[in-house]
């Protein structure tokens, strides 16, 4: 599903439309999904079109910064919790690779970054990723 073209990764919705065809179950209607993601590599960005107009253009860094999972969020009893909006713009301490190697979508309601140091454990919902959104464009 990831298109490793060059230095751009993209995903098109046509896919997760499909998803959703076939699954109504697995996200409220309440939360927007994205219509299109791109990684975009040389500037360090996670792009994402989402399906209510909202253009948002994440650092990777503060991405792999926010990564929810239980490790890095310091423990199980973290998760959950509400993510800083100003966390997005954080850069991860050194040894922490902010480096991209692959996307996957889990379900219709989130992605998952592989990344160059072997970390792959968090789960980026759309729940989480909407209000962390840095830039309205429109
Ligand atoms: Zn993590």
């Amino acid at each position: 599903m990831a298109k490793s073209g060059g230095y751009t990764l993209v995903i098109t919705f046509a896919y997760i439309d499909d998803i959703m065809t076939h699954d109504h179950h697995s996200r409220p209607q309440a939360d927007p999904a994205p219509r299109n993601i791109t990684i975009d590599r040389p500037n360090q960005l996670l792009i994402i079109e989402w399906e209510d107009g909202a253009y948002c253009e994440y650092p990777l860094p503060g991405i792999r910064y926010i990564c929810p999972c239980a490790e890095c969020r310091g423990g199980h009893e973290h998760m959950g919790k509400p993510i800083p909006p100003e966390d997005i713009f954080k850069t991860p301490p050194p040894g922490v690779s902010t480096e991209l190697v692959d996307v996957k979508l889990v379900g219709n309601y989130g992605i998952q970054f592989f990344w160059a140091d072997g970390h792959n454990a968090g789960l980026y919902t759309w729940k989480i990723l909407r209000p962390l959104c840095p830039k309205m464009r429109r």
